[in-house]
């Protein structure tokens, strides 16, 4: 008879709100809920599925990865255990997890990586046996999130880095379909990288489908992701030119980069082909 250690984990995304993706992780008849930011969805895949939840995870409280909560609880089970960083502001009960801990979830165990910048409590949730970061709104398939809350590109930075130091085959399961507009962006940066422009065209057509984007690949990020290529010297030069200032160092091209990017997505530009 096979145990559940014996159970394939499957992986699926859940559409929801405007662009998001709720991940739920699957083992038998038992999912892993990460980022809820909505519960019509993860009911529906639930009951499509025969699936029952177990737990939920949260990367940080943004509206957007929480707002689903509520209803699940009344749902599945009020005391349905939630994870999230022990400083999030949280207004439901949850279990609070510190960065560079692990914890087991039935037979998964998660490595936390705190993962401050987006927002100064964001954290991941590395699982090692499919080799799968959930990594919310800190890198984005072709970029990365905004800082909000208080966060620094100082904090991002280092983020960054400690992603960018995964294996490199490391599935990258973002929490939105950002990547038409972050490659666009990626191509404007590094106009003659081959590599990007080959992605976008490609993702262009996933998404023509109807298909999403993520998850990616740490290794294609890393050939395509401008914010994981400011040390790379035409990304630097790039944000020199584009700043008119000599950086010094990796927070402080991090910070023009990002600031280069929200000023063209200010424009809308990067949403039109
Ligand atoms: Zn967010």
């Amino acid at each position: 008879m096979n145990t559940k250690r014996d159970l394939p984990i499957h992986i699926q995304g859940v559409p929801a709100l405007e662009d998001n993706y709720i991940w739920i992780i699957t083992q038998g008849k038992d999912c892993i809920v990460v980022d809820p930011g909505s519960a019509d969805p993860v009911i529906d895949w639930c009951t499509q599925n025969n699936l029952q939840p177990t737990a939920i995870l949260i990367t940080h409280t943004h509206h957007d990865h929480v707002d689903g909560i509520s209803l699940l609880r009344n749902t599945y089970s009020a005391s349905l255990p939630i994870y999230a960083n022990r400083c999030a502001k949280l207004t439901h009960l949850f279990n609070p997890v510190d960065g560079e801990t692990t914890i087991d979830i039935g037979t998964m165990c998660f490595q936390i990586l705190a993962l401050p910048g987006h927002t100064p409590d964001h954290i991941g949730f590395y699982l090692k046996e499919k080799q799968a970061l959930f990594c919310g709104d800190t890198l984005f398939a072709g970029g990365c999130g905004r800082l909000f809350n208080g966060g620094t590109p100082e904090q991002m930075t280092l983020s960054l880095q400690k992603i960018n130091q995964l294996p490199k085959q490391t599935a990258l399961y973002c929490a939105h379909e950002y990547t038409l507009a972050n490659l666009r962006f990626a191509a404007i940066v590094e106009p003659h990288n081959e590599t990007i422009s080959k992605r976008l065209a490609e993702s262009k057509i996933k998404r023509m489908h109807g298909e999403a984007t993520v998850p990616s690949f740490l290794e294609e990020e890393q050939a395509t992701n401008p914010f994981l290529r400011t040390e790379t010297t035409h990304v630097e030069q790039a944000i020199n030119q584009w700043a008119k200032q000599t950086t010094t160092t990796p927070s402080a091209r991090f910070a023009l980069l990002r600031a280069w990017k929200n000023e063209l997505d200010a424009t809308g530009i990067l949403e039109q082909d």
